[in-house]
C-alpha cells in the first residue's frame, strides 16, 4: 500500500476497562492520525491518554471499537510487518539489561532487517540521522542506564525515528526535556508529518506547543472525548478551563508558524 492516504492510524469508538476496574479507562473514543499532519491528544492525569495510545499501539485489545492501520485492524497486521508501519514511544519504558544508546536505536531496526539480522548501509543512515536529530549522537557510545531522565528519553525518540514509520505514536515524548530540545523535538515532529508525510500522534502536556504545532487535537476527560478537531475550536478558554479544572485565559499569538491560542491559566 503506497499512497499517503492509506497510511492512516485511527480508533473507532474503543472501549477499554483494566482488569478489576470499576470503570472504563477508554469509553468510546474515536480518533485519528493522519499523513502529514500532527495530531496531539490532550487532557488531565488519568484521562486515558496513555491507555489509547495503547490501543492505537495494539498493546491492549480494545473490549469494543477497532484500532486500524491502512484500513486494516491491528490484530490482522501480522507482528513484523505493523512494526515497520508504525513506532511507538511510550511513557515510561524499563530497560533491565545494559545497552548503549546506539543498540538501543538500532533496536528501531529490526522490523527492517533482512534474514542475515545484520545492519545494512540504509540501516546505518538512519540510527545515525536518528541520534543526529535527536542530540544524542554524541552519547552513541555511553550505556543507556547512565543517562539522565531527558537523555533517555531523546534516545528512545530516536529509537522510532530509526523505525522509519509511516505512523509515529509519541506518550509525554518532551516531559522530561528542557526547553531547547522540547522546541526541537516539537520542531522535528512538526517535520516528520508536514515534510515526510508521516502520521504523527502526540500525546502532551504542553498545550501551548500542541496549539502552535499541532494541526488537529482529541482532549479527553475522564476516558471520554470531550473536544475534538482543529486548533481554534478545541484550544478555547471555555474547553482548557472545563477540562483542566481551572481558570484560563486564551490569547492569539504570531508565530512563525503562524498565528496560535496561547493559554495562560488565571
Ligand atoms: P493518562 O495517560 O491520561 O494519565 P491512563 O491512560 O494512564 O491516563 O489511565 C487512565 C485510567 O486508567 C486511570 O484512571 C488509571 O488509573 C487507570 N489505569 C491505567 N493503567 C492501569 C492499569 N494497568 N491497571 C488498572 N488501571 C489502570
Ligand atoms: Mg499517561
Amino acid at each position: 500500500m503506497s499512497s499517503a492516504a492509506a497510511a492512516r492510524l485511527e480508533g473507532i469508538d474503543l472501549v477499554y476497562r483494566y482488569p478489576r476496574a470499576s470503570v472504563d479507562a477508554v469509553g468510546g473514543v474515536s480518533v485519528r492520525a493522519a499523513p502529514g499532519e500532527l495530531s496531539t491528544i490532550l487532557g488531565p492525569n488519568g484521562s486515558g491518554k496513555s491507555t489509547l495510545c495503547r490501543l492505537l499501539a495494539g498493546g491492549l485489545r480494545p473490549a469494543s471499537g477497532t484500532a486500524r492501520f491502512a484500513g486494516r485492524p491491528l490484530e490482522r497486521w501480522p507482528r513484523r510487518d505493523i512494526a515497520r508501519e508504525v513506532a511507538v514511544v511510550t511513557q515510561r519504558e524499563h530497560v533491565p539489561f545494559p545497552i548503549t544508546v546506539r543498540s538501543l536505536v538500532a533496536i528501531g531496526r529490526y522490523p527492517h532487517l533482512g534474514p542475515l539480522r545484520r545492519e545494512g548501509a540504509a540501516d546505518r543512515e538512519a540510527i545515525a540521522a536518528a541520534m543526529e536529530r535527536c542530540g544524542v549522537a554524541e552519547l552513541a557510545e555511553r550505556g543507556y542506564q547512565t543517562l539522565s531522565g531527558g537523555e533517555r528519553q531523546r534516545a528512545r525518540i530516536a529509537r522510532g525515528l530509526a523505525q522509519q514509520p509511516r505512523a509515529l505514536v509519541l506518550d509525554e515524548p518532551t516531559a522530561a526535556l528542557d526547553m531547547r530540545y522540547e522546541m526541537t523535538i516539537f520542531r522535528l515532529l512538526r517535520g516528520l508529518a508536514h515534510r515526510d508525510g508521516v502520521a504523527v500522534l502526540l500525546v502532551t502536556h504542553n498545550l501551548n506547543l500542541a496549539a502552535r504545532f499541532g494541526d488537529r487535537h482529541l482532549l479527553l476527560e475522564g476516558g471520554r472525548m470531550a473536544a475534538e478537531g482543529d486548533t481554534a475550536s478545541v484550544m478555547t478558554a471555555d474547553n482548557v478551563s472545563r477540562v483542566y479544572d481551572w481558570p484560563v485565559g486564551v490569547a492569539t499569538r504570531p508565530f512563525e508558524e503562524g498565528e496560535a491560542p496561547q493559554v495562560v491559566p488565571e
